[in-house]
């Protein structure tokens, strides 16, 4: 059986910029994101050519499809009518495909959700960040905690059953007791599927780069430490599970049968092509893998086609930059990707996929993280302790070395 694609769309508009967002997204006229659109659908008709040239197999078959963003849901009905065309056009799309988008309370119209429930859309993710709303307020998102509710409700009423929201440990002005609000508020509107994040520090973003540099005019000053971000983290983790929200992956929390089955081909290395500004790809080799990107320089995305993928200097020319994933590389992706999912990695799989000499090597660094009590070996699988997910970095690190040198 072919295992059918994935189809992310990238859709980097947003009506205002949240401080703490490092992605490629921003606030452009009507008339730019109706070029970008065109732009995609361009990339959508190109893609079987992209595909034969970076030597990959473009699976036909597609049983996903998630516009993520930025807010997807800022373009018009007949803008999502267009790209919908375009992919009924190229792929041939599963009658229960998983079709996402990526939303901020507030800002999806009618006429939009009704045209996209007709198109097959089937799941709605809301950015809500937090139900406080001096919290949401201080990074700059322009929902309250009122209208988060009224906007879930809205979606599930108009038929949507799969919705998830974001939540977002570590914004200025969160305490304890606000962040207990905020569980509190998303296990009471029973949405199906919830992902947290840990605000990241990094000087990719206004309220990043304000912390490193101890500023004060995006509050980052009333920024929690790490630990207490952490701690929450930890919070989430615990009374999720308990009212039925499984932790699915280190960040995703999931009732029953409502996994994003989009995200999780990232993390079991299925193949997914991405459209738009800064996506993503990984497609299948006859001996492996294949990744590239797309440029996060919008002008080049959509004026200079040629310029669409991250370039690499080779010899005396620039060219795509198609990474080609060999088996050893193959091998560690299994590992720190796999490792994400609470089910962790069965290794009866990984012996198959590998063979038993890769897995044998590898197992020196398996049993030193079981050890530091950072992974747990059973003895046809290998998943994250509870403590081990908290670093899950430094655990991968630890796992990466020994193949890297
Ligand atoms: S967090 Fe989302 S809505 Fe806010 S600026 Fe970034 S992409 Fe846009």
């Amino acid at each position: 059986m072919v295992t059918p694609l994935g189809v992310y769309i990238s859709v980097p508009f947003c009506k205002a910029k949240c401080t703490f967002c490092n992605f490629a997204s921003g606030v452009f006229a009507a008339e730019r994101m109706q070029h970008y659109v065109d732009r995609v659908c361009d990339e959508i008709s190109a893609a079987r050519d992209v595909a034969a040239k970076s030597g990959a197999r473009l699976p036909e078959f597609v049983d996903t499809i998630y516009f993520g963003g930025g807010t997807p849901s800022l373009l018009s009905a007949q803008q999502f009518r267009q790209m919908f065309q375009r992919l009924r056009g190229e792929f041939e799309l599963a009658r229960d495909a998983e079709i996402t988008l990526e939303c901020a309370p507030g800002q999806l119209g009618d006429e939009t959700l009704d045209d996209l429930l007709r198109l097959g859309m089937n799941r709605v993710s809301f950015g809500v960040q937090s139900f406080v709303d001096r919290e949401t307020a201080a990074v700059g998102r322009l929902h309250t905690q009122r209208e988060c509710e009224a906007e879930i409700l809205r979606v599930h009423n108009a038929g949507i059953k799969d919705i998830s929201i974001d939540l977002i440990a570590g914004l200025p002005y969160q305490t304890r007791e606000s962040w207990q609000y905020s569980l509190d508020q998303a296990i009471a509107c029973k949405v199906q599927h919830v992902s947290v994040y840990m605000l990241e520090v990094d000087e990719e973003s206004r309220l990043g780069e304000e912390v490193l540099a101890k500023g004060t005019r995006y509050h980052a000053s009333a920024v929690p430490s790490e630990d207490e971000s952490a701690d929450w983290y930890q919070m989430a983790c615990e009374q999720f599970d308990a009212a039925g929200l499984r932790q699915y992956e280190i960040s995703n929390f999931a009732r029953g049968g409502h996994a994003s089955r989009h995200n999780l081909k990232y993390w079991q290395r299925l193949p997914y092509i991405g459209f738009g500004l800064d996506a993503h790809s990984m497609l299948p080799t006859d001996v492996g893998a294949v990744r590239f990107a797309n440029t996060s320089d919008m002008d080049a995305y959509i004026d200079r086609p040629e310029a669409v993928f991250r370039q690499l200097q080779k010899k005396n020319a620039i060219e795509p930059d198609f990474d080609v994933i060999d088996l050893d590389r193959a091998f560690e992706e299994e590992l720190f990707l796999g490792l994400r999912l609470t089910e962790g990695i069965d290794l009866h799989r990984l012996r198959a996929g590998f063979g038993e000499t890769m897995v044998q090597d590898a197992m020196s660094a398996l049993l030193e993280a079981h050890e530091a009590g950072l992974l747990e070996l059973e003895a046809d699988r290998i998943r994250l302790t509870v403590r081990g997910r908290m670093v899950s970095n430094e655990v991968f690190s630890r796992l990466l070395v020994p193949s890297a040198a």
